[in-house]
């Protein structure tokens, strides 16, 4: 038998008074309460942007051409009939077809990354093109490439004005991820932004463009590579001092040392596996985010002044549902959404049911868009006629009708070319656009929260995001409707049935006792995994933080068995846990909670970095997939809403569902996308709301007709789905 060491007794003593006095210690971090992004320095301030009125009404549907011709031919893309190609894409045969299309925008070649004299004649071209688009009755969209710039094209006078406001990295060599003679640009330097804001300038008040399409929207660079040039030095210390400088006790707590003002930027190994722990690194986030909103926010205002109705859309990752975006690229999630109407979305996850069973989609992206207040923009670049079709819906109903980007002139050398599945095209979108008032100005439906908070998940490691996307993929695999929320404070989750913590390692005490009275109150919550161990600061609480709710059950750490930090900051995983781990059901003042020890095993998941220390961006299906335990998880989740949700639906696996509301909860929406390789029968929506005036089921021509019926069943009302071939919406009034 083991000896019992003094170590023993205090710990036992400490869990002991943990249990019995359930309350946590308050820790430095909770007591700072440091917003993550001060937006009390932007020149825009939040809420004072609206949505183009145009876009609220028609929705964004276009073709895009937007390279220019001296880029097509430097970059390698031009074809032996280049000069035709770009003729055709000014012509109005173009237009026309543009027109067939449904599209109402079409986004055209000018960037600010070439040489201005270099470029006028293009720029006049696109002038002249714009004004014969709107004679048409289109939208024209610019395309700038703001974090690069084509150095042998500028001339002397512009490179004087961008004043060596180059990307360098930790060792002051020069970012170039576009070659050797494209330079990435920092915006912490004047000129780079005096630059920015001209053409901006230009674009809104002399092309007349509708829409600002910002292809590579980063402030900063991708980390792994990261700028970390001069200015960034001195900006990062000086947000350092404006967040600590008034208490320098609180800076000695934070960093160890009180010295603000001499604080090194973190080097080029970023936290992509473990998440942010060291404190330099976890401010280093909150710094990047805070200046990614800050540009955004003088970009929106300029565009406002100008013409309220512009629309600003840029790529930037921000709906990357594996990576956290805010390490990554300084993504400010709710930043983004306050300045920004639509976000994009170029990964390869197209929605497809594969053979071998995965069910890829891109609803968790469009999901988090709309936690933004944004739109996604993705391309349609099936070639099969049935996956394109699927797209088509699969976007209209997750986008709130937004299909983005449906195609490329035929010539531009890109695959996903507009004339493919032409008629398909032109048939979808002339539906779309007669029903469009099915599309606008709806709201979620959902009952149930997957909480993604953003400082919280913004140092938080892969693990955090694994489990995320598996409870996500578990609830659009069962056809639950659900919403991701960004936002830090727990009043926002209020008015869900149901919240979920898949795994969210670092939580405010704040944000602990809040879902505690949430649950009081007559909430419910599951706590998945590691949720809650670790403060802000990314130090772990002593105490078990959901004792009050669970005992001693909810102890675990998953992580902290299984991570280990080497001098790389490569992950290693020390094993899996037992087989044996239970979920724990309890009530809790009127409301319900459930503790799941495990949502993802740490063993399954691949290290998100190359062997240089940048991130891999490339294709991973590993967390498209449901947890483990997702049939135990599935009865909890039940058990925790108690029967509480208005719709139920029995379909195939394959089927996609969406909630929405509109005018008032007068009308309820549920969209059904059918991924299946053949049409869907017998599939059934229970529907538990009251006062139902009539019910409707619209599809799309493109489809085999929807066959549906209708049966009262008590206070239920059942429509039965005798046919669904890729897409139904049912319409269902109330009467108020
Ligand atoms: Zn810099």
């Amino acid at each position: 038998m083991s000896r019992e060491t003094e170590f023993d007794r205090w710990e036992e003593r400490l869990r002991k008074s943990a249990v019995t006095h359930p309350r946590i210690f308050p820790s430095a971090a909770d007591k700072s309460s440091i917003p993550f992004v001060d937006y009390s320095s932007m020149k825009l301030k939040p809420g004072r942007r609206k949505k183009p009125r145009w876009l609220e009404k028609e929705g964004l549907c276009f073709v895009g051409c937007w390279e220019i011709l001296a880029w097509r031919r430097y970059s390698g893309i031009a074809t032996t009939w280049e000069e035709e190609d770009y003729a055709f894409e000014h012509s109005q045969e173009f237009i026309n077809d543009v027109k067939a299309l449904g599209c109402n925008a079409v986004v055209l070649p000018y960037d600010c990354s070439h040489g201005e004299e270099f470029n006028e004649e293009q720029v006049q071209l696109t002038k002249r093109f714009i004004e014969l688009l709107h004679k048409n009755g289109l939208k024209a969209g610019t395309y700038f490439r703001p974090d690069i710039i084509w150095m042998e094209t500028l001339s002397k006078k512009e490179l004087d004005e961008l004043d060596g406001c180059f990307q360098v990295d930790y060792n002051g060599l020069l970012i170039q991820p576009f070659g050797s003679a494209a330079r990435n640009i920092c915006y912490h330097h004047e000129g780079a932004l005096n630059r920015f804001r001209r053409h901006v300038s230009r674009a809104i008040t002399d092309l007349k463009t509708d829409i600002l399409h910002l292809d590579g929207m980063i402030i900063g660079g991708h980390e792994g590579d990261g700028c970390r040039c001069a200015k960034c030095r001195d900006d990062f210390r000086a947000f350092l001092v404006g967040r600590y400088g008034h208490d320098r006790k609180l800076a000695e707590s934070r960093f160890g040392h009180p010295f603000l003002e001499k604080m090194e930027v973190p080097d080029r190994s970023a936290p992509f596996d473990s998440g942010a722990s060291r404190p330099h690194w976890c401010e280093w986030i909150a710094f990047r985010c805070l200046w990614t909103s800050r540009i955004m926010s003088e970009v929106a205002l300029l565009a406002k002044e100008l013409n309220p109705e512009v629309m600003i859309e840029i790529n930037n990752a921000l709906p990357a549902v594996r990576e956290n975006a805010a390490l990554l690229t300084g993504q400010d999630v709710i930043g983004t959404g306050f300045y920004t109407d639509a976000s994009w979305s170029e990964d390869a996850y197209g929605p497809r049911l594969h053979e071998n069973g995965l069910m890829i989609q891109r609803i968790r992206q469009f999901k988090l868009c709309r936690a933004a207040g944004t739109f996604g923009l993705t391309y349609m670049h099936e070639k099969d006629e049935r996956l394109l079709r699927q797209n088509l819906a699969h976007t209209a109903a997750f986008n709130m009708g937004n299909i983005g980007c449906i195609g490329f002139p035929p010539h531009m050398n890109f695959s996903n070319r507009y004339n493919v599945h032409f008629e398909t095209k032109c048939r979808f979108m002339r539906w779309l656009n007669d029903n469009r008032e099915y599309f606008r100005g709806t709201v979620s439906d959902a009952g149930i929260a997957v909480w993604r908070a953003r400082e919280n998940m913004a140092i938080s490691g892969k693990l955090a995001y694994a489990a995320a996307m598996r409870m996500e993929q578990l609830l659009i695999e069962t056809c639950r409707g659900f919403d991701i929320v960004f936002e830090e404070d727990v009043k926002v989750l209020e008015k869900y049935d149901l919240v979920i913590v898949p795994n969210m390692e670092c939580m405010s005490l704040r944000q602990i006792e809040g879902l505690l009275k949430y649950v009081e109150k007559g909430g419910s919550i599951l706590v998945g995994q590691d949720s809650g161990q670790y403060d802000l600061w990314h130090r772990r609480r002593i105490e078990p933080c959901w004792s009050v709710l669970f005992g001693g059950k909810s102890a675990r750490n998953v992580s902290a068995d299984a991570v280990a930090e080497g001098i790389a900051g490569v992950f290693v995983s020390a094993g899996t846990r037992g087989a044996s781990d239970r979920i724990t059901r309890v009530t809790y003042g009127k409301g319900r909670a459930v503790y799941m020890p495990q949502v993802v095993d740490p063993a399954t998941q691949p290290s998100l970095m190359k062997a240089d220390g940048s991130m891999d961006c490339g294709l991973d299906y590993t967390n498209w997939v449901v947890p483990e335990k997702a049939k135990e998880i599935g009865r909890a989740i039940d058990w925790l809403l108690f029967g509480k949700q208005a719709f139920t639906v029995n379909a195939k696996r394959g089927m996609l569902t969406e909630f929405l509301v509109q005018d008032n909860k007068k009308r309820r929406i549920v969209h059904l996308v059918n991924l299946g390789h053949k049409p869907q029968e017998r599939c059934t929506l229970d529907i538990r709301i009251p006062g139902i005036d009539s019910i409707d089921v619209i599809s799309p021509p493109t489809d085999m007709p929807a066959k549906w019926r209708t049966r009262k069943k008590g206070q239920e009302t059942q429509v039965f789905l005798d046919r669904i071939d890729t897409y139904a919406v049912v319409l269902i009034e109330q009467k108020l």
